[in-house]
């Protein structure tokens, strides 16, 4: 079949919820993907921060072959070695005590909601807790996921959602403070907002909301399924702020392509929530997710991607910035690491336009909300490929 059949193919059977790319793609080598008719394309977007080795890595590639000749899956009613190597590793670069595997970034999110509203109740035994979430945030699709996600047009058609949550601005620590009350259980967000646009946390309001859950009881839950591994140059986002959640969602990257996320907590919060028959899934952390997140710490610490991270985000930001001062389109730049946005004047360039125009000349970037420009490419990229990009970008802005 050709690229159109394909499409066309795709177009009939596929539940009509994505706008997709006319192109179809079937393999990748490192920085690069390959669609059918054999057109190579530089990758920015790593399957939205998943791929932060890169694609067809070796090691990964064989350490999964491998889990796959031995034993897929085993229902969670048993052990298996390679899950309990990967609680160990997650455990101990994100400082947290206990975790629970999950197969979406979504369920992550659900897992967290359930473990505060748990400790809450065991706490007083009501059952009216609230959650304040963040204007702007993305958290996912299911229905407690979608509860606490601050995108009004995602929701409406789907009302009611889960109730007795509340939004407060990012970033604004006086419109949070506003909604803390006794009924409180949970502050939840992005410590770097990534659907909404690429907001950093302000470190005066990470310090802040910290402070207010200390004085109130309050779990701060921290969404770092994008802005976690490694991705901001630290292994998490939040150590850039001399803080710590209470419960802390992972997924994306944690995977690098096996569909795998965990909800992770401290040992103070697993022993006053979630107990036997609170929580379970079928496939969560089986052995094939285990050893995909197990492979995946190792090589992170054997190619030193944090110091790659570091030194790539530094240059593909600053390179980011004089774009922003040679082009009328363009307002700004933020982010941290290798998660940048390129904030557009959408009455010069619309960023959708721009995305279509890069993937006809080979490069693949994602769009944040209506004007923004994500550039989240493998935490393997180098120099040479922020030049390579830069390049084809620099024509799709004429
Ligand atoms: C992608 C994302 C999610 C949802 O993850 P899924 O695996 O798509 O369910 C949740 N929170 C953040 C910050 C994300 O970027």
């Amino acid at each position: 079949m050709n690229m159109q059949q394909v499409i066309e193919e795709g177009e009939q059977v596929l539940l009509h919820t994505y706008n997709r790319y006319p192109v179809v793609l079937d393999r990748g080598d490192g920085m690069y993907l390959y669609d059918i008719e054999g057109k190579k394309y530089l990758d920015f977007c790593a399957g939205i921060a998943v791929f932060a080795l890169g694609y067809n890595n070796e090691r990964y590639n064989s350490a999964v072959k491998a889990q796959v000749d031995k034993l897929l899956h085993t229902s969670n009613y048993y052990y298996s070695q390679p899950t309990v190597e990967a609680a160990k590793k997650l455990t101990k670069v994100t400082g947290m005590d206990r975790v629970f595997f999950t197969n979406s970034g979504a369920e992550a999110i659900e897992g967290a909601i359930k473990t505060a509203r748990k400790y809450a109740y065991l706490r007083d035994k009501s059952t009216d807790h609230e959650i304040i979430a963040m204007n702007h945030s993305f958290h996912g699709r299911t229905m407690g996921a979608l509860s606490v996600t601050g995108n009004e047009p995602y929701r409406q058609p789907f009302l009611p959602m889960i109730g007795n949550i509340r939004f407060a601005d990012f970033n604004d620590l006086k419109s949070v403070k506003a909604l803390v009350n006794d009924k409180t259980c949970a502050i939840l967000m992005e410590t770097v907002q990534g659907e909404g646009g690429i907001h950093p946390a302000d470190p005066y309001f990470m310090k802040g909301i910290r402070q207010l859950c200390d004085d109130n009881d309050i779990l701060l839950i921290l969404d770092e399924i994008q802005c976690g591994m490694g991705r901001s140059g630290k292994m998490f986002a939040f150590e850039h702020y001399g803080i710590t959640p209470d419960i802390l969602t992972v997924a994306k990257a944690v995977g690098c392509g096996v569909p795998v996320g965990a909800f992770l907590m401290t040992e103070r919060v697993a022993k006053a929530s979630l107990v036997p028959g609170d929580h379970g899934t079928t496939y969560g952390g089986n052995p094939l997710a285990g050893c995909a997140v197990s492979t995946v710490l190792d090589l992170f610490e054997e190619y030193d991607i944090l110091e790659n991270v570091t030194r790539v985000g530094r240059y593909l930001s600053a390179k980011l910035e004089d774009l922003v001062m040679e082009y009328d389109c363009l307002l700004g730049q933020r982010g941290l690491g290798l998660m940048q946005g390129l904030v557009f004047d959408t009455s010069k360039a619309t960023p959708g336009e721009i995305v279509k125009k890069a993937l006809e000349k080979g490069l693949i970037l994602i769009t944040a909300g209506p004007d923004v420009i994500r550039f989240l490419p493998p935490l393997i990229v180098k120099e040479e490929h922020v030049d390579e990009m830069l390049a084809i970008f620099r024509e799709c802005l004429l």
